[in-house]
């Protein structure tokens, strides 16, 4: 069967490493930026009234329109934008990849940043082309990025603010000037608005460009995978050409509207979560061994001592938190960890362990 595999499937494909979930059973899980909170029982209850009305017979709303329409209103999309749903923002990625492939088309995005614009670019076919984030505080490197831009000439350039997995935003005018050299595409991904203190969303109308995108899954609804991409009708026309007719199944969009409903539930959580990464912050700040980098997203990213990431995470998850290590993933992360903000007790726990195995010798 593997010379048959071999025979068949592309180089590149098997080339490629899986994008791999680690196990969590049993685990306090911190590693994958989840909105730790559940719904009070008042609104679980009625959301299940809800669904009960939900054919499920029947085929989705091809074109989610009532979806749009919450998502419009509740995310202040201008009337001149276009709406798109991708069954997770991960889809749409995959959508525009796809739109804009061809021989030595290039996908540009800053270095390190969000692993699913490589892995994609590379499965459809684009060279990818990372370009360094400052070192000292993961900003735009804005003459390195234009230089970049000026001799790569992108197809489609992805800036993820805040950004993942460092946590800080990119600075407005940062990102208008490359939105302004760039040749091609640039879609500002916002994956983690709610927890932030700027969006782009307001420059939608104002560049022909330039394309927004959004994503229920941090701010509480993971499970549903339901993204959003904003911009100019002459691009999302394109991409929706491309869309799988049904990409968005009825629980999804009848949920994520019914939620969008009752918004003020996540928006309390969200508050929840920057209390609890302010705390979270502090303590990291405390320890001397410790750099934390300040985070506009519902995690935090830190460096360990030199050369002890992954014992630390072992020692971690040994004791029950699993957080994301990401030692050995870029230069630039060397010796780092990435930790969820988690419930005040999840937090805790995460903390005495960490201080726990500082202390043990290296
Ligand atoms: C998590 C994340 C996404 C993916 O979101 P889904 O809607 O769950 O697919 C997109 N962009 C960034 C930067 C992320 O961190």
């Amino acid at each position: 069967m593997a010379a048959l595999v071999r025979r068949w499937v592309k180089p590149d494909v098997r080339a490629m490493g899986a994008y791999s979930v680690p196990s969590s059973a049993g685990l306090i899980k911190l590693d994958a930026m989840e909105n730790p909170y559940g719904w009070p029982e008042e609104l679980r209850r009625q959301w299940l009234e809800e669904l009960d009305g939900v054919a499920l017979n029947r085929y989705p709303d091809p074109r989610a329109g009532q979806l749009i329409a919450a998502l419009r209103d509740y995310f202040e999309i201008p009337d001149n934008a276009d709406l798109l749903i991708g069954n997770g923002s991960d889809e749409l990625i995959q959508l525009l990849a796809l739109a804009l492939a061809g021989e030595g088309r290039v996908l540009m995005a800053p270095e390190p940043t969000f692993v699913m614009y490589r892995l994609i670019a590379t499965f459809v076919g684009l060279r990818y082309r990372p370009v360094p984030l400052r070192t000292a505080d993961f900003s735009l490197d804005v003459e390195a990025f234009e230089a970049a831009i000026a001799r790569e000439q992108p197809a489609l350039i992805f800036l993820a603010s805040p950004n993942n997995p460092t946590g800080n935003a990119l600075a407005p005018e940062a990102v208008l000037r490359i939105v302004e050299r760039a040749p091609g595409l640039v879609v500002v991904d916002e994956a983690y608005l709610p927890f932030a203190d700027h969006s782009f969303r307001g420059e939608l109308g104002r560049h022909t460009n330039l394309l927004w995108m959004g994503t229920l899954s941090k701010m509480g609804l993971a499970g549903l995978r339901v993204g959003f991409l904003a911009g100019p009708a002459a691009w999302v026309d394109e991409l929706d050409k491309l869309r799988l007719p049904y990409n968005s199944n009825v629980l999804s969009q009848a949920s994520a509207a019914f939620a969008l409903r009752h918004a003020e539930v996540l928006e309390r959580q969200a508050q929840w979560i920057r209390g609890e990464r302010a705390r979270l912050q502090q303590s990291l700040d405390a320890l001397d061994s410790i750099r934390a980098y300040p985070s506009q997203a519902n995690f935090i990213l830190f460096r360990t001592p030199a050369g002890r990431a992954t014992e630390i995470f072992s020692a971690l998850r040994r004791g029950g938190v699993l957080i994301k290590n990401l030692h050995g993933s870029a230069e630039a992360l060397r010796d780092c960890l990435r930790v969820t903000v988690g419930q005040a007790e999840e937090n805790q726990r995460f903390m005495q362990l960490l201080s726990e195995a500082l202390q043990a010798p290296a």
